[in-house]
């Protein structure tokens, strides 16, 4: 078998453009080890035009001007419904190329892409509304919200287009020119939505893709003078060195990073649908989450009932090609990457915990050429143990087991993360008493990752600052100006 391997240059300024260094990278299916495409390597200098092209568009057109709104939303919207067109193609490629079972890129990740688009497209008259402060006096004050400028967006290979429409929507409709990094691993739906930004006629400069290697493309990106904004996605490493190298020109930047989510379960929960929002919080993407729900906190009375469902449905999920419709889990990322996932799960043998089910690579013979792990659920897992504590970003449930309320909240906040969290329970006052306490940035009530462009979403503690999605994204790509005008004839002069 072998795949049209498809060709792509950086598309800056408008054009589709040789890499200055005149490398290429193959991007491959982690399904099946072969190849897809191939795309340009990066570099400084081609960062640079990049830059240059985003800043002239900004500075020269106007185009984040306010009375270029009805034209980014019109630009928003075409590309939304371009993305919807060609919703079958894109699902294909973004399956083949991250790994994910296909069911999920076309039910999940290119329709939400879409929505996220269209919705941004309809925040546009409130990015730029200010407000009338009732300032004493005969004095008209008001604030007006600008765009920053250039905005530079990093991001993994988890969630490849939907990303583009998390960093691009929010910074088109706020008014801002985009430079957008994918990850080298997954470069292909990020360049697909490049051309659909040229079929909808986007000024030359606004949507800028160049894609490579973090160490050579996301750090001179991070680097550069003439950018205003750094919107990251990836880990907490990273993140933090994107921080000290954003210091140079003082830019703004928002991190959304690693996680250890807490998903709780107390007696009094619907136990089924608890079993099935664990496991969409644990399994969906193969765990390549960052707010998968790693850490399943079981009430003890019904620890045992709940630990038999889990694994008895964990090891009735097909694990398969990406590209097969029956397949429920697809292949991890690298080879690299599952010998990182079954590192931990020797770590979690080793430190006591009870392996249940998986841990293993997926052994069917059609498999063994990709990056299959089995579904795996691990018992009697301890806070201390590197498997509760360290994010894994693999098919991999820790269950751990708590007394009462108190216990279950301390157990859940005994992270350096703090992206998301669940609690099941049929008593209203106790989800809202637990979702308090909680210091993570989402807490779902009796769901497990439900996102939408509608929900900012981001992190507390070392998960980052800054929000993805929903209005307050708007706020993380535009600055506050204050207009006073003075109305009274006189005005107060100290030196008369
Ligand atoms: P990563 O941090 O290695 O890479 C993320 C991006 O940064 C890639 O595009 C990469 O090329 C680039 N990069 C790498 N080194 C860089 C450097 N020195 N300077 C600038 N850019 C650099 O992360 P990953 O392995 O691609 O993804 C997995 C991580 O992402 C996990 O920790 C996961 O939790 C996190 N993640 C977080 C969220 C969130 O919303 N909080 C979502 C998805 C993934």
């Amino acid at each position: 078998m072998s795949y049209e391997i498809r060709e792509y240059q950086h598309f800056i300024d408008g054009q589709w453009q040789a890499p200055a260094g005149g490398e290429q990278i193959d991007s491959v299916c982690p399904g099946d080890g072969l190849p897809i495409a191939r795309i340009a390597r990066g570099n400084a200098a081609d960062v640079d035009r990049a830059v240059g092209a985003a800043r002239r568009v900004f500075d020269r057109e106007e185009w984040g001007h306010h009375r270029n709104g009805p034209a980014r939303a019109e630009l928003l919207r075409a590309v939304a419904a371009r993305i919807r067109e060609k919703r079958d193609e894109l699902a294909l490629l973004e399956s083949l190329d991250s790994g994910k079972p296909l069911t999920e890129s076309s039910m999940i990740d290119v329709p939400s892409a879409a929505d996220t688009f269209e919705f941004f497209a309809d925040q546009i008259s409130g990015a730029s509304a200010g407000e009338v402060l009732p300032i004493p006096g005969d004095v008209l004050d008001f604030t007006l919200r600008e765009p920053l400028g250039v905005c530079g967006a990093i991001v993994p290979w988890n969630f490849p287009i939907m990303f583009v429409a998390w960093k691009a929507a929010p910074a088109i409709a706020a008014g801002n020119a985009v430079v957008f990094k994918p990850s080298e691993l997954t470069s292909v739906t990020a360049l697909e939505v490049a051309k659909i930004f040229e079929e909808a006629g986007a000024p030359a400069g606004v949507f800028n893709v160049v894609t490579g290697f973090g160490e050579e493309v996301g750090r001179a990106l991070a680097e550069h003078d003439e950018v205003d904004k750094i919107s990251f996605t990836g880990s907490t490493e990273v993140g933090r060195e994107i921080q000290r190298r954003a210091a140079g020109n003082l830019k703004r930047i928002t991190l959304e990073l690693g996680g250890k989510s807490p998903n709780i379960v107390f007696a009094d929960a619907d136990l089924d649908q608890a079993v099935s929002g664990a496991m969409t919080g644990i399994f969906l993407n193969q765990g390549e989450m960052c707010c998968a729900g790693s850490r399943i906190l079981v009430q003890d009375s019904i620890h045992d009932r709940f630990v038999e469902q889990l694994v008895e449905r964990a090891r009735k999920i097909v694990v398969g090609h990406p590209a097969a419709w029956e397949t429920k889990m697809g292949a991890l990322i690298t080879p690299e990457h599952r010998r990182r996932v079954l590192g931990y799960v020797q770590k979690g043998i080793a430190g006591g915990a009870r392996l249940l089910t998986g841990g293993r690579p997926a052994e069917a013979p059609e498999l063994v050429s990709g990056n299959y792990v089995e579904p795996t659920v691990f018992d009697r897992v301890t806070p201390e143990m590197t498997i509760a504590r360290e994010e894994i970003f693999g098919p991999v449930a820790a269950v751990m087991s708590f007394q009462d309320e108190a216990s279950a909240i301390a157990l859940a906040n005994d992270t350096c993360y703090g992206l998301a969290s669940a609690v099941w329970t049929r008593d209203i006052k106790r989800a809202l008493r637990v979702a308090r306490a909680l210091r993570a940035g989402t807490v779902w009530i009796n769901n497990f990752s439900m996102i939408g462009p509608y929900t900012p979403f981001g992190g507390y503690k070392q998960s980052g600052y800054g929000k993805d999605l929903g209005k307050a994204a708007l706020s993380e790509y535009t600055q506050v100006k204050n207009v006073y005008i003075e109305l009274a004839d006189d005005i107060l002069c100290l030196y008369e």
